[in-house]
């Protein structure tokens, strides 16, 4: 393609994770996200930047609509996307993470989305591959596209991130999508508080330039933003609370506890939301306070966003090899 990529304020290879990325990189990211909204609302959300391009969305993890909006985010820029699921994979097989990986880089992908069960996975995976790696998750590590369309969806309706009061409540413990926003979070200057039960909060957790409760109406007094985690059973081995009941009575958000946050507080959730568990019904679906449907479509200009500037910088870094 005739395109010449110019050097951009992300020049990593991959997008692994949120730890380490400077202030500029963060808002370089989010800049272009924002742009890509205006694209998704219009009737024609095609653009060819990538026409041309190969990405492969590899699950080794349920997820709908991660690799949905993966999926939509490379169609819209016009590139080839094949989605690989565990399934039909050679790793029932036998056959290892690596050894899929590698058989799927003979096919010259220009960017591999993975998602892995195992916290470090993708990290190995990016080691071994000649294309660009997104990280759409791996374990309890990172989530990175999940804490920018957090931290856009934030941006878009408070005009900023620095010196927000922002409470993410729940098992943190299990959680990439809060290990991402903490450093996204931090590093963009917001308050962060982390409210939880003292068994589902990872130790050390006080040394990450956070505030930690164990009280939600302590947690959210006067916060501008509650973001509500799903307690993570699947990644659960032992009792982290003595039940369901008793965990929605403590943790779970509903009015009563929300009404200690500022009054137009924006409610946010990852998805899938556990309704009754950690969020109340009727809070999560109040769309006059909560923010998860905004949180879907920005994913998707976020990872359209993402897609575009690893796939140039790729193309950069090829066009300087062969110099
Ligand atoms: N969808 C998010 C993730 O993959 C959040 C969750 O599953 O609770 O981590």
């Amino acid at each position: 393609m005739a395109t010449s990529p110019k050097k951009s304020p992300y020049s990593h290879r991959h997008l692994l994770g949120i730890e380490g990325l400077s202030v500029q990189e963060i808002s370089y990211l989010l800049e272009k996200s924002d742009e890509y909204v205006g694209q998704n609302r219009r009737a024609d959300k095609k653009n060819d930047t990538l026409h041309g391009r190969t990405i492969i969305n590899l699950f080794f993890e349920d997820s709908t609509r991660t690799r949905t909006s993966f999926e939509l985010a490379g169609k819209r820029l016009s590139a080839d996307v094949i989605n690989m699921s565990v399934g039909s994979s050679s790793v029932n097989k036998g056959e290892t993470l690596i050894d899929t990986a590698s058989t799927l880089n003979a096919m010259h992908p220009d960017v591999l989305v993975v998602r892995a069960g195992l916290s470090g996975a993708v990290q190995l995976l990016a080691e071994k591959v000649n294309c660009a790696v997104i990280n759409a998750g791996d374990g309890s590590h990172e989530h990175p596209t999940q804490a920018l369309l957090d931290a856009l969806t934030i941006q878009r309706r408070r005009g900023k991130l620095q010196g927000l009061k922002i409470a993410i409540c729940g098992d943190i413990l299990h959680s990439r999508v809060a290990r991402s926003n903490i450093y996204l979070l931090v590093t963009m200057g917001a308050q962060v508080r982390l409210v939880a039960p003292m068994t589902l909060l990872p130790s050390g957790a006080e040394n990450w330039g956070v505030e930690v409760f164990h009280d939600m109406k302590a947690g959210l007094k006067n916060c501008d933003i509650v973001m509500m985690l799903r307690l993570q059973n699947e990644r659960m081995q032992g009792n982290y609370f003595p039940s369901i009941r008793e965990y929605f009575h403590f943790f779970g958000l509903d009015y009563e506890k929300l009404s200690v946050a500022k009054p137009d507080a924006l409610i946010m959730h990852p998805g899938p939301a556990n309704r009754g568990v950690e969020i109340d019904s009727e809070v999560a679906d109040d769309y006059s306070r909560s923010v998860i449907r905004e949180q879907v479509e920005m994913g998707v200009a976020v990872r359209m966003a993402c897609l575009d500037i690893l796939s140039h910088n790729l193309q950069r870094e090829m066009q300087e090899a062969a110099k």
